[in-house]
């Protein structure tokens, strides 16, 4: 197991296009320019966002993924507004993009608003994740919309054991990891400015709570604040129940100076 090559360094699983932009953009960022493979999986095609329809979401997906360095990027099907985290189709779906891209991380990428779909995202995440290795569990390729300018998907192996499992910390909550993201922070900006469907209002759009202008500045807000724990400018925040295990202080692990 896990002898596979490295398909994919971190794979972002998320229940709508922008979730992975508001959540860790600026770590994706940061990733890609070091080199790092990471590709990102929508849930959900979006159809009860407010504004835009699917395709116009997945026209800014496409070019918020090509911004921050994305590898690729999914869109799956499953039901805007209801995803389950114990429907067995629903979780199928997951196990499917574990076992094909074979990451060495796996972050749940929910923005820490309370969305039943945010909610549901972390524990099907979780849960797929220890579905993937079991090697008795079949499962069959969900319905998808690959972004094309990324790679090609990879074949799908029998099963997959996901290393280390990550979620956006939610506000309230006290993080595992802090990443800092100070040096890319303009790529996450310009990756959420790709969204004015959903951030901008304009002719043809309803007021929503995450474009009243309001909503950047405190996903901004956000990052300063993790960033001023982690002595850096800016930092995006993650929780994980893998407390790293080490049998060395090495000063290159990232402790804070
Ligand atoms: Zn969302």
């Amino acid at each position: 197991m896990n002898k596979v090559s490295n398909k994919c360094d971190v794979l972002v699983i998320s229940p709508h296009t922008d979730d992975a932009e508001i959540g860790l953009g600026g770590t994706i960022a940061t990733l890609a320019a070091k080199g790092r493979k990471v590709w990102a999986v929508d849930l959900t095609r979006g159809e009860m966002g407010t504004n835009a329809t699917c395709d116009q979401r997945w026209q800014e997906a496409a070019e918020a993924s090509s911004i921050l360095g994305l590898a690729g990027r999914l869109q799956l099907s499953l039901p805007d507004g209801f995803i389950n985290a114990t429907d067995r189709s629903h979780l199928e779906a997951v196990v499917w993009a574990l076992r094909t891209f074979c990451p060495q991380f796996v972050i749940s990428a929910p923005d820490p608003v309370r969305h039943p779909d945010h909610v549901a995202t972390r524990e099907l995440v979780q849960r797929a994740a220890f579905l993937a290795r079991l090697l008795k569990l079949q499962v069959s390729a969900p319905e998808y919309l690959r972004w094309e300018a990324g790679a090609g998907i990879p074949d799908t192996e029998n099963q997959w054991i996901v290393p280390t499992v990550l979620s956006v910390c939610p506000d309230g909550e006290e993080p595992s990891v802090l990443f800092d993201v100070s040096d890319h922070w303009h790529l996450k900006e310009q990756a959420l400015a790709s969204y004015a469907s959903q951030f901008l209002r304009g002719a043809g759009r309803l007021a929503t709570h995450i474009n009243d202008g309001g909503f950047l500045e405190k996903i901004e807000r956000r990052a300063l604040r993790w960033g001023n724990l982690a002595g850096k400018e800016k930092a995006e925040a993650f929780i994980t129940d893998n407390t790293p295990v080490i049998d060395d202080f090495a000063p290159e692990f990232g402790w804070r100076s």
